[in-house]
């Protein structure tokens, strides 16, 4: 489903960030994005939802060529591949509603259809009893599930997931990662985490793909141990 190509990608002051990174990702797969701080994650998670664009080589998803996207049609390559972070980035004096709900309100969708979405998605989430409150009351696992409902408000085929526990306690970090498990199995929504947390790597047994330095030097899964 995404075919990443060939990648480098080379930032002002000659920095390089990717240097020819080749992987693909299959639908309904769940991939660990894994290396040292400034190893390339996400600059990875950047470019295939075209918030950068590489320096060279080619990024495809579902037959399409990520870089020939029209500037305007993006919108609808990140509501396909959408992203969460581990800042959050919600609008934090708003309700946990209106975080869901904005979304929708510009694409002009009736009240009526907007409570009913956000309401499903909210139970799914756990979240139904926080509709009300203001974001920066919230604890961080709530706030990334809140973050996880609005990208889920545009039913996503990838989820992509930037340190997304990186603020929260273990609890928490059990929790959204559970979530994530429970969107990519049940949902069949492909994920793709980057973490620094071992204990997430060593529990999720899936596969995992190690960057250093901006070179993909491992990519291995526990089912067939494939390495590069
Ligand atoms: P990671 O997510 O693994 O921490 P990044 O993808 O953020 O790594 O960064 C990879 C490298 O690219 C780092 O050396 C970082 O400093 C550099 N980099 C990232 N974004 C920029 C940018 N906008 N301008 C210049 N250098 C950047």
């Amino acid at each position: 489903m995404i075919i990443f190509k060939n990648i480098s990608k080379i930032y002002e002051n000659n920095i390089i960030a990717l240097d020819n990174v080749s992987f693909e990702i299959k639908a309904g797969e769940f991939v660990l994005l894994i290396g040292k701080s400034g190893a390339g994650k996400s600059t990875i998670l950047k470019i295939l939802r075209r918030e950068e664009e590489p320096t060279r080589g080619k990024v495809v998803y579902k037959n399409i060529d990520i870089l020939s996207i029209p500037r305007r049609r993006l919108s609808n390559l990140r509501k396909k591949i959408a992203i969460i972070h581990q800042d959050f980035k919600l609008l934090n004096k708003k309700s946990v509603f209106d975080n869901i709900s904005l979304p929708l309100e510009i694409i002009g969708k009736s009240f009526k259809e907007i409570k009913r979405e956000v309401n499903h998605i909210a139970e799914k989430l756990k979240l139904k009893h926080k509709l009300n409150q203001i974001v920066n009351t919230l604890s961080g696992g709530e706030k990334q599930r809140v973050c996880l409902a609005r990208c889920l408000i545009f039913k996503p085929e990838v989820i992509l997931a930037d340190e997304p526990t990186g603020n929260l306690d273990p609890i928490a970090t059990f929790e959204i990662i559970q979530i994530l498990r429970d969107l990519n199995r049940e949902e069949g929504i492909s994920i793709v985490l980057a973490t620094h947390n071992k204990e997430i790597v060593d529990n999720l047994k899936t596969r995992v793909l190690t960057l250093e330095s901006g070179r993909l030097i491992r990519d291995e899964n526990p089912g067939d141990y494939t390495l590069l």
